[in-house]
């Protein structure tokens, strides 16, 4: 368990079934007492025949010793029961409780950390540390207690009856401790937490490569080009057969020693027997060893596989507090409200976490209230990186990205949102229904402004040709809609949410003419009246902008209207010159 400062450990996520898993350990700790008693019985059966021989024993008392072992057997098991049930209902709880904490947190985080830790890896987190937690809680914490309880009383029992034999008993299962010491020491703990990375490694890469999939198919790839699936798998194939070879003759050790304790007590008996005249007393003492030494090897197995779990879930925890350690994006102390709808960057520096470079270096632009600015350059020029830090995905490393006037870091989440629409480049609909999808927006909308948007984003033809209409769920039953379609619906989303600040990425990138008349107009319509921060690859959206900023390797190349850039003959000058030749080229190709 984790114990480290700041974080929560185990039980904190407990909450109040906290008194559960305690119940679970009393519980677990009385069935393991319990469960000595029918040894003892049996026991005292052995010996009451043994010490009536030659004549005929008491066969009452036998009885009755036999029922109580029967008896004793069956309370072991209630108890145990009982204490399982009280630990599983806290352990449910405490995975649910880890669950909720780092999903709450997940969804508090910069948009952007999900691309660094990698979703597949955020999900194995979420849901398998937690899982993980759960065995140990419901099944491996008791039975700690078990295996505590059970050696402390039998280490008694041994040494009561001949101290000689006790020792013969215990000989054997310290040396099985010695080695499962080893086995499951510091060094076994950093093993497993590489074991551990490599399947998290292994589970990322294959969902890329899931995602990957419609790529190679269309360049008719083979699927050893998916060199990074493979090569995790390799890893993992050759971690694992290092694992166990390593593991093999500890393993071989500690199970050679434990099933040794006949053995050792044997050439024991032997020994006593050689030095000393055996009488019935000793062998009566011998019968009570053999009788009870098979619970020390089940108790040992016990304790090695709770040791195995307990590493588990230290790296179980590791792994969630490597999750709770990115940090959320801070609330502003001081809330404060934009004064207008204006955008503007000032000296605006921003590296991605673990990128060698900046991604936007100090980079001022402003575009006023009410206006419509573009952002143009080369692809990998920084001009998505421009749009996320508008809507805060990530904070800046160095200078102020304001609406406003204020400062974004000093607007309420909510309120940030709610002023900045940002129209992704590859907008994602969700498994949903259209309704529910635009809602997103606006949780309240009535079913004519749903209507209302869907019509200024030209969807009225696709609404038509979709079984139930707006109550179609996108993704189910055949329903697919091409991505220029997926496009106008998100258009219409953004028109719903209707906020004073639209940032468009890119979204006019559809080849068939009929979408792209149609998405053009529904950007019209969304554009109307708003501050507009556009990025496009296709020069002709951009010429009518108040502004176009050309941005070259995070960079302002230059800046000014279509007209203003077209003199100066720079960078935007030669875009525009491969634009219109291309554009003709492709017209005089048409006709
Ligand atoms: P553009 O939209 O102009 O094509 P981007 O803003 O997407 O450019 O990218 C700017 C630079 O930042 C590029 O060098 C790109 O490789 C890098 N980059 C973009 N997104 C990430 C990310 N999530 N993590 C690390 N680097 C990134
Ligand atoms: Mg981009």
């Amino acid at each position: 368990m984790q114990k480290k400062e700041g974080y929560p450990t185990l039980f904190d996520y407990a909450g109040r079934h906290k008194y559960l898993t305690f119940a679970a350990l009393v519980l677990s700790g009385i069935s393991a007492l319990l469960s000595l008693a029918p040894f003892l019985y049996i026991w005292l059966i052995v010996r009451g025949v043994i010490e009536a021989l030659p004549g005929i024993p008491d066969t009452d008392a036998l009885i009755f010793y036999g029922w109580m072992a029967v008896l004793f057997a069956a309370l072991t098991l209630l108890v145990y029961i009982g204490g399982l049930m009280c630990s599983h209902l806290a352990a449910f709880r405490v995975a649910a409780n880890i669950r909720k904490a780092t999903i709450a947190h997940v969804l508090a985080l910069p948009s952007g950390s999900f691309d660094a830790v990698g979703s597949g890896k955020v999900r194995k987190i979420i849901d398998e540390s937690s899982a993980a937690t759960e065995t140990y809680l419901a099944h491996n914490l008791p039975d700690l207690v078990g295996a505590i309880a059970t050696p402390a009383a039998l280490l008694v029992m041994l040494f009561v009856f001949d101290w000689r034999l006790g020792i013969a008993c215990i000989l054997p299962a310290i040396c099985a401790f010695l080695v499962m010491a080893r086995m499951t020491g510091r060094r076994m703990q950093e093993k497993m937490k590489q074991y551990q990375d490599a399947l998290a490694d292994m589970n990322n890469e294959a969902v890329e490569y899931v995602r990957g999939v419609p790529v190679v198919k269309t360049f008719g790839q083979t699927v050893f080009s998916f060199k990074r699936f493979k090569a995790s798998i390799d890893r993992y194939s050759k971690w694992v057969v290092a694992y166990t070879k390593e593991l093999r003759q500890p393993m071989m050790f500690f199970t050679l020693f434990l099933d040794a304790t006949f053995a050792f007590l044997g050439g024991a008996a032997l020994l006593i027997a050689g030095l000393a005249s055996v009488n019935t007393a000793f062998i009566v003492d011998l019968v009570f060893y053999v009788v009870l030494s098979p619970l020390l090897a089940l108790m040992f197995n016990r304790i090695m596989y709770m040791s195995e779990n307990g590493m588990i879930v230290k790296d179980a925890m590791a792994r969630i507090n490597s999750l709770l350690d990115i940090r959320p994006l801070e609330e502003p102390a001081q809330p404060r409200r934009p004064e207008d709808f204006s955008i503007e960057l000032k000296e605006v520096s921003f590296r991605y976490p673990a990128a060698s470079r900046d991604a936007v270096h100090k980079l001022s632009l402003s575009v006023k209230a009410g206006g419509t600015a573009a952002l143009v350059g080369e692809s990998g020029g920084g001009k998505t990186t421009v749009a996320a830090l508008i809507s805060r995905f990530w904070d800046v490393a160095e200078g102020e990205v304001k609406i406003g006037g204020v400062n974004v870091k000093d607007i309420p989440k909510r309120d940030l949102a709610d002023t900045v629409s940002y129209v992704f480049q590859d907008s994602k609909l969700l498994k949903a229904s259209i309704a529910d999808n635009l809602r997103i927006a606006k949780p309240n909308a009535t079913e004519e402004e749903l209507k209302a948007a869907l019509t200024a984003a030209q969807c009225d033809d696709i609404l038509a040709a979709l079984p139930d209409g707006i109550a179609t769920v996108i993704g189910a039953d055949g329903v697919y809609l091409s991505g220029g379609q997926q496009q106008r619906i998100a258009l219409a989303r953004a028109i719903l949410k209707d906020a004073p600040i639209v940032v468009l990425d890119e979204a006019t990138a559809f080849a068939d003419p009929e979408n792209e008349y149609k998405v053009q107009r529904a950007f019209e319509k969304l554009t109307e009246g708003k501050t507009v921060l556009m990025i496009a690859h296709r020069l002709s959206t951009v010429m009518n902008a108040d502004e176009i900023f050309v941005l070259d390797e995070g960079e302002l190349a230059e800046c000014g209207t279509h007209a203003e850039l077209l003199e100066k003959h720079g960078v935007y000058a030669r875009m525009w010159q491969e634009y219109t030749t291309a554009a003709s080229w492709k017209v005089a190709k048409e006709c």
